[in-house]
C-alpha cells in the first residue's frame, strides 16, 4: 500500500474543498484532495449567475474547471479517487481510497456536499428518472417529451426552466400548495408557455417496465391521477455525504456535521466545509467562503497543535 503523509487531507473537490485547497496551499500547508469530480456540483449548474464578479454569468463547468485548475496551480494534489474511509488513531487521520492509496494527515476538511434524495415510491429507480436537468435534458431534445419535475424549490424552478427548452411540455408537480422558489424563478415559469405547475398532489407510484411511463399522483382531496411521461426530474432534497467519515462527530438530526465558529466539528482536526455541514446557506459562494475559513482555521489549529 503506498503511504504518503500531507498537512491536510481534503474530502471533496467542489467549490468548498477546492477552495479550501487553494487557501491552505497558500499558507503553506501540504494539500492532498481526494475528490471524484473536479468542481463537484457545480457541473450541474448551468450558469452561475449568482457569484460576484461575474457579470454575464459563468457555466458552473467553466467555474469547475478554472477554480480546480487554480489550486492545482497553487500545488495541491488532486486524487480524483473517491475516499472509502477515514479512520483516527494517535493524533493521525488515515483516509484510504478505492484503489489502495492510504494518506496520514494531522487534519481533515470533509467538503463531500450532498446528495439528492431519491422518491420512496414503488418502481423509484426506473430509468428515465434524474436529478441533473443539464446532463440528462439534452437526452430529451427533438424526442416531443412529456417531462415532469417533482419539486418546489430553486432547483425544481431551475429544471423546469432549462427543460422548457428540451421538452414540448414541462409539467412541474409538487405537494406544497405554493411554490416555494425564487421569484426570478416563478417568473420565468409563469412566462414560459410549455411549462405547467400542478401544485399540492403527492406523487404515488412511477409505473413502467423498464422505463418510466407515467407517475400517479393524488391530490389534497384525495382524488388520483395518472400521468403520462417521458421522463422525470426530480428535486425533492438531499442527504448529506458523510458515509465515508468512520468518525464520532456530532451531527444534526439529518445527518449533517456540526461545527463552531471555525468550523471544526466535535472531533478535534476534522473540520467541515460547504454543503456537507449544518449550513443555513447551501450556494457556491457560501461553500468556497467556508472552504477559505476552513483552511485558515486548520492552519491555526495545526500552529497551535505542533
Ligand atoms: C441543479 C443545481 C443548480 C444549482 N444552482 C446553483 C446556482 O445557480 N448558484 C449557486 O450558488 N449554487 C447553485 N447550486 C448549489 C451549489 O452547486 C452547491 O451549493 C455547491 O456546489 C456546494 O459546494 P460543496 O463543495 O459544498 O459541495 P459539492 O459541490 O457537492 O462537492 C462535493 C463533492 O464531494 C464529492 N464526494 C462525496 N463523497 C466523497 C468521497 N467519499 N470521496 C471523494 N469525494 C467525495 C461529491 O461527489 C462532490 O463532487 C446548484 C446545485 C444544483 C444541484
Amino acid at each position: 500500500m503506498d503511504m504518503d503523509t500531507y498537512d491536510l487531507m481534503i474530502v471533496g473537490a467542489g467549490p468548498a474543498g477546492m477552495t479550501a485547497a487553494l487557501y491552505a496551499q497558500r499558507m503553506g500547508l501540504n494539500v492532498v484532495v481526494f475528490g471524484d469530480i473536479a468542481g463537484g456540483s457545480t457541473y450541474m449548474i448551468e450558469q452561475l449567475n449568482n457569484f460576484p464578479g461575474f457579470m454575464n454569468g459563468i457555466p458552473g463547468t467553466q467555474f469547475g474547471l478554472q477554480t480546480f485548475q487554480q489550486a492545482q496551480q497553487e500545488g495541491a494534489f488532486f486524487t480524483m479517487t473517491r475516499l472509502e474511509s477515514i479512520s483516527y488513531a494517535s493524533g493521525r487521520f488515515t483516509g484510504a481510497d478505492v484503489d489502495g492509496k492510504s494518506i496520514v494527515t494531522p487534519s481533515v476538511i470533509a467538503a463531500t456536499g450532498r446528495t439528492p434524495k431519491m422518491l420512496a415510491v414503488p418502481k423509484a429507480t426506473l430509468k428515465g428518472v434524474h436529478f441533473c436537468s443539464i446532463c440528462d435534458g439534452p437526452l430529451y431534445r427533438n424526442k416531443h417529451a412529456h417531462l415532469v419535475v417533482i419539486g418546489s424549490d430553486n432547483a425544481a424552478g431551475q429544471h423546469a426552466i432549462a427543460l422548457s427548452r428540451v421538452a414540448d411540455k414541462v409539467l412541474l408537480v409538487c405537494r406544497s400548495e405554493q411554490l416555494l422558489m425564487d421569484d426570478v424563478y416563478q417568473k420565468q415559469i409563469a412566462s414560459k408557455q410549455n411549462i405547467d405547475v400542478l401544485s399540492g398532489v403527492e406523487v404515488l407510484a412511477y409505473e413502467g417496465l423498464d422505463m418510466i411511463e407515467g407517475i400517479m399522483v393524488r391530490s389534497l382531496e384525495g382524488a388520483e391521477k395518472r400521468l403520462t411521461v417521458d421522463g422525470v426530474f426530480l428535486a425533492v432534497g438531499w442527504q448529506p455525504n458523510t458515509g465515508m467519515l468512520d468518525l464520532a462527530a456530532e451531527t444534526t438530526t439529518d445527518g449533517y456535521l456540526k461545527t463552531d465558529d471555525k468550523l471544526m466539528t466535535s472531533f478535534p482536526g476534522l473540520f467541515a466545509a460547504g454543503d456537507v455541514r449544518n449550513t443555513d446557506m447551501c450556494q457556491v459562494l457560501t461553500a468556497c467562503a467556508d472552504g477559505a475559513r476552513a483552511a485558515k482555521h486548520v492552519a491555526d489549529f495545526l500552529s497551535s497543535s505542533r
